[in-house]
């Protein structure tokens, strides 16, 4: 907030009020180079500043949009209890949650859907954010159950984008049992013989990072992403060392061997259809020709090929 914001636009609606609102968010602050972008602007760039490239945080469903062809199916997921432990602060948590609902109408802070990225067929869930910092709640991890569920059910890759703050403290001891839960969800995929790939978004801490999102056959981020299970400032505090420069982010973590690439906005799509494709390559290469097998068996194998006819 600026004293535009707080001040001025008030004052210009109170003195030219009526039917005609001013839109209030039509430039965005880059929070890393702080340069202004009009909306169209960064919304045309997928929310990466045209100045500096930083990639903002997005919502789940902009990130299915990206992603997904046109014509993705966002998938009903299963209720989950609200508010197990009827745990209050401030405030009850189930209050906190429905507000996080209305606000972002969706039941929690993952979304799952299905569809195709480049004709490739693919289940993706996508972790907000912005619903409740990202956090694993009982519903989170129903979420992650029935993707990789729908993915084994449709022979298809299973694709999820993580963004978290890691587990949902008001759910205690059952946001925990969302770790080993959602290890087990990626798992079936697995055994399935199906892609299960990983992208890392800006930030993905705590429990989401110390479960099914280490565990990828891919592991990708996007530039700049925040990614670690304490916080810098903790780990700080506990090693009594001043940490590398640019600890706990993508491009560090790709230099020392955690991740297999760091892969623009711009560039996610394709690049997760090409992945796709060449971990599902045996399945398109036609039956291979008898004489083939023959030759293949030849050098030193048991069988030799019977010699030509004369
Ligand atoms: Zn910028």
């Amino acid at each position: 907030m600026n004293w535009i914001s707080e001040w001025a636009l008030p004052k210009i609606k109170t003195l030219f009020g009526g039917p005609r609102e001013v839109p209030e968010n039509l430039w965005h602050k880059c929070p890393a180079c702080e340069q202004m972008v009009f909306h169209r602007d960064l919304e045309r760039n997928l929310h990466v500043c045209p100045h500096c490239s930083h990639h903002m945080r997005v919502g789940a469903r902009q990130r299915l949009d990206y992603t997904l062809d046109e014509g993705w199916q966002r998938i009903e997921l299963p209720k989950a209890p609200q508010d197990p432990l009827r745990f209050r602060d401030q405030r009850r948590y189930v209050d906190r949650l429905r507000e996080a609902q209305a606000k972002a109408a969706q039941e929690d802070a993952v979304v799952v859907a299905h569809g195709a990225i480049e004709g490739n067929r693919a289940v993706v869930a996508a972790f907000d954010f912005s619903f409740m910092g990202g956090s694993m709640s009982a519903g989170v991890g129903e979420a992650l159950v029935t993707a990789a569920r729908l993915a084994v059910l449709q022979d298809a890759p299973l694709i999820v984008f993580t963004a978290s703050g890691g587990a949902r403290m008001q759910e205690g001891a059952i946001s925990l049992m969302q770790m080993p839960r959602s290890v087990i969800a990626t798992r079936m995929v697995k055994e399935a013989g199906l892609p299960f790939i990983v992208v890392l978004c800006d930030p993905t801490t705590g429990g989401v990072t110390a479960s099914f999102a280490m565990l990828g056959d891919i592991q990708i981020a996007e530039p700049g992403a925040m990614i670690g299970f304490a916080g810098a400032r903790v780990i700080e505090q506990t090693v009594r060392e001043k940490l590398p420069e640019g600890f706990q982010r993508a491009e560090y973590l790709l230099q020392h061997g955690i991740l297999d690439m760091v892969v623009k906005r711009a560039e996610m799509r394709a690049t997760l259809a090409r992945l796709i494709g060449l971990l599902r390559l045996p399945e398109r290469l036609p039956e291979p020709e008898p004489e083939a097998m023959l030759s293949l068996a030849a050098p030193g194998g048991a069988e030799t090929p019977p010699p030509p006819a004369a």
